[in-house]
């Protein structure tokens, strides 16, 4: 596997994720990070545009990495940006069960193998719902967010209203 597509909803960015595409991106030939809407959250704080620009901040010191908005079927997006595989972090057996789940989904409907690499430990308790409500609440995000973006994420938190974008 020399592509990989790793898909999710970054809204937004954290230290967990950046985690997985550091590693990934020593390990592979290209990564591109997805940014996949996903129709039943509504739970969204960052736009999509807002999304892809604030990965492609921090996936700047990478050059074999770089992200894009997709919509619909992960397997079409896999197929579409020529990706021979889907990257997945793994945070706790908690998340293995709906993972698993969706990686023979992607098998059995279009032959998309998925890979998993596992949280390091030090960041394996990051959720991105977290950075957002530790964020509108006005609480510190050092070590929770890149960290050429804390300043940037911060400010738009604590000033996005309750119920969607600002
Ligand atoms: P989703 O909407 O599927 O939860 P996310 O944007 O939250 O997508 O996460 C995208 C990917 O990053 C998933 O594979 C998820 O398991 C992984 N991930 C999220 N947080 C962490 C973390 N703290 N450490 C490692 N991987 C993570």
């Amino acid at each position: 596997m020399r592509t990989v597509l790793y898909p999710g909803s970054f809204d937004p960015v954290t230290a967990g994720h950046m985690d997985i595409i550091s590693r990934a991106a020593a390990r592979f030939e290209r990564v591109i990070i997805g940014v996949l809407r996903n129709p039943e959250k509504t739970t969204d704080a960052f736009s999509p545009a807002e999304r892809l620009s604030l990965l492609r901040k921090a996936a700047a010191p990478y050059p074999n990495v770089e992200a894009a908005v997709f919509e619909g079927l992960l397997a079409r997006a896999a197929e579409a940006c020529g990706a021979d595989g889907v990257l997945r972090g793994l945070r706790t057996a908690g998340d293995v069960e709906s993972e698993f789940m969706m990686a023979r989904l992607n098998r059995q409907m279009a032959g998309v193998e998925t890979v998993f690499l596992a949280a390091s430990p030090a960041v394996s308790h990051i959720s991105a719902s977290m950075v957002r409500q530790i964020g509108r609440l006005g609480g510190d995000l050092r070590g929770l967010v890149p960290e050429n973006l804390l300043e940037e994420i911060s400010d738009a938190l604590a000033q996005r209203d309750w119920n969607g974008y600002r």
